[in-house]
């Protein structure tokens, strides 16, 4: 039997999820799975995927397997085994062997780490194997809260009896349900975002360090760096935070590898090291939310 078929048809919703990022998709999967009928709409054309890694905590990775997502998914994790964090010019501050044991021996799950396109193809997946819907290149314009109706702007209407709203930062059904223009607050720090493959990497030590899953955190004046492996130790990700420069209006800009490397210059030289391999770089501006 479908799952819908499982809900008896007066307790079955129409539920309309705006927005198809790891948020929309993963409620597209819960809703589903208790046996609601479920469309998504996206306005991109299609579903790109964002290169940069995602640390998924216990709570998180819980769900993730109780929504049954591919095998191949786990496959692609990296779940690390220790986690360090050093001063910024290489001390270590506190360190954890066995972080892979601890966690799950407390909270009965693991701490992993992903690529997001993985976790975003893997939910994707799930999603239509429970039979959701997605209409990709619809974007959401006004939306009536009394009959959960939403307009999109290539001038279709979709009904439901509720509507998620999925759609990010910078959220149009949240200017929609508050009645004026809404738009996100910068924190005054940016990221640059680093992905590198072991597989270009030489230095023996820092391969090590790929292959051998593991976090790393590193605190300095003014910034800070997280770095960890993902897709199995094949990949390393580093996120390092520094205080925002980019002009207003802009949520990202590639970056000069020179300028980041001089702001890391008298850190940790391992650190500076794995630096050394970047080629490219992208500078993205951390934007938040005030409460309202
Ligand atoms: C540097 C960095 C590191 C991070 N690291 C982690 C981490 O390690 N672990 C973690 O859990 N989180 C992490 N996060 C946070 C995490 O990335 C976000 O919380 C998450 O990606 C948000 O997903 P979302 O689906 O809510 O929004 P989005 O990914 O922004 O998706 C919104 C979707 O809605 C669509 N959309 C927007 N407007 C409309 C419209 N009007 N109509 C139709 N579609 C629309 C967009 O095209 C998009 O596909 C990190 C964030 C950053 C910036």
């Amino acid at each position: 039997m479908r799952l819908v078929e499982m809900v008896p048809e007066e307790a079955r919703l129409r539920i309309i999820i705006v927005g198809a990022g790891l948020s929309g998709i993963a409620a597209a999967i819960s809703c589903a799975s208790s046996g609601h009928l479920v469309q998504v709409i996206e306005q991109a054309k299609e579903l790109a995927e964002v290169g940069a890694g995602l640390q998924i905590t216990p709570n998180a990775s819980r769900l993730l397997n109780h929504w049954q997502l591919p095998a191949s998914f786990w496959e692609s994790a990296a779940e690390p085994t220790t986690v360090t964090v050093h001063r910024y010019t290489g001390q270590v501050l506190a360190h954890e062997d066995g972080f892979h044991k601890n966690i799950r021996a407390k909270y009965n799950a693991p701490f992993v780490d992903f690529h997001r396109g993985d976790l975003q193809r893997a939910l994707f997946s799930r999603a239509n194997e429970l039979e959701v819907t997605f209409h990709l290149n619809e974007r959401a314009e006004t939306i009536n809260f009394n009959m959960a109706t939403v307009h999109t702007a290539a001038g279709n209407q979709y009904n439901g009896d509720l509507i998620i709203a999925a759609d990010g930062l910078w959220s149009r059904c949240r200017e929609c349900f508050f009645g004026q223009k809404d738009e996100p607050l910068p924190t005054g720090d940016l990221a640059y975002r680093i992905v590198l493959r072991a597989d270009q990497i030489s230095d023996p030590e820092l391969k090590a360090w790929i292959e051998n899953p593991q976090v790393h955190f590193w605190i300095g004046p003014g910034a800070h760096v997280v770095a960890y492996s993902m897709r199995g130790g094949s990949m390393f990700n580093l996120v390092l935070l520094v205080p925002d420069d980019l002009p207003v209006g802009v949520a990202r800009q590639t970056g000069s590898v020179d300028e980041m490397r001089m702001l890391f210059a008298d850190w940790d030289p391992i650190l500076t090291r794995f630096l050394s391999y970047v080629g490219h770089v992208d500078k993205w501006k951390l934007m938040h939310r005030g409460l309202h």
